[in-house]
């Protein structure tokens, strides 16, 4: 099993720890704003597990976590069994994910092998598809996952960015049905950076992202995040 990247101290990626962050190799959605294209697009050097795996040997009470982030790591198919080995040698993990395959993340979350999972909530069900690039989504794994992450005792966030050409405030009424009930929002500013799949695209600004977060607020803790 190979990744595509790997960012080697991270203050950034895991709440209050120090992490070490894997980038996974390919994605089944292409966000238009998505920072990873080259992971998504499958175009950068791969990086062999057993490499990563020496390396982190190296950083045991060094740093506290190791994230899987992607593309989409729940693509890979040895990826319960790497994360297995990495949880192993004694580190927080966290897993990245689009919510497209729940029965991964349960199975994951079963044998207890994750401490933290971000899943993205791309737009209201309706614009759902049109939001990840795709011509159509199963739905019903999105709203599978996001039940899975609401009971599944650790801490998890949703994450959703916020980009002017996909939401307004009608879709964000819509996306808080999917989100009801659960802990955490973090609605995430866009940055058209060097990188993102399609060029040209713009963030939502500070007074309708704070609309947002009022909408949102009322079935779920909603904060504004890079704003
Ligand atoms: S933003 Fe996430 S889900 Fe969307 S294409 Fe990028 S890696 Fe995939």
């Amino acid at each position: 099993m190979e990744f595509v990247g790997i960012d080697k101290f991270s203050l950034l990626d895991y709440d209050e720890k120090v992490s070490v962050v894997l980038f996974s190799p390919a994605c089944n959605f292409r966000c238009p704003f998505c920072h990873n294209g080259e992971s998504v697009l499958n175009s950068n050097t791969p990086i062999p597990f057993e490499e990563i795996y020496q390396f982190l040997k190296t950083r045991v009470g060094l740093i506290d976590a190791v994230v899987f982030t992607g593309g989409e790591p729940t693509l890979m198919p040895e990826l319960i069994e790497r994360i297995r080995e990495v949880k192993a040698l004694g580190f927080l993990i966290k897993l990245d994910t689009n919510g497209t395959n729940p029965n991964i993340i349960e199975q994951l979350l079963h044998e207890g092998l994750l401490d933290y999972i971000a899943m993205d909530i791309k737009n209201s069900e309706e614009r759902y598809a049109w939001t990840a690039g795709c011509q159509r989504i199963n739905m019903e794994n999105i709203k599978k996952s996001i039940e899975i992450m609401k009971n599944s005792g650790i801490n998890y966030e949703f994450r959703t960015t916020l980009v002017k050409e996909f939401h307004d405030e009608k879709s964000i009424r819509e996306m808080a049905e999917l989100v009801r009930g659960a802990k955490q929002l973090y609605l995430q500013k866009f940055v058209d950076r060097e990188g993102v799949i399609q060029k040209g695209l713009h963030e939502v600004n500070i007074e309708e992202a704070n609309k947002f977060r009022e909408i949102l607020s009322e079935v779920v803790s909603t904060e504004l995040r890079g704003y």
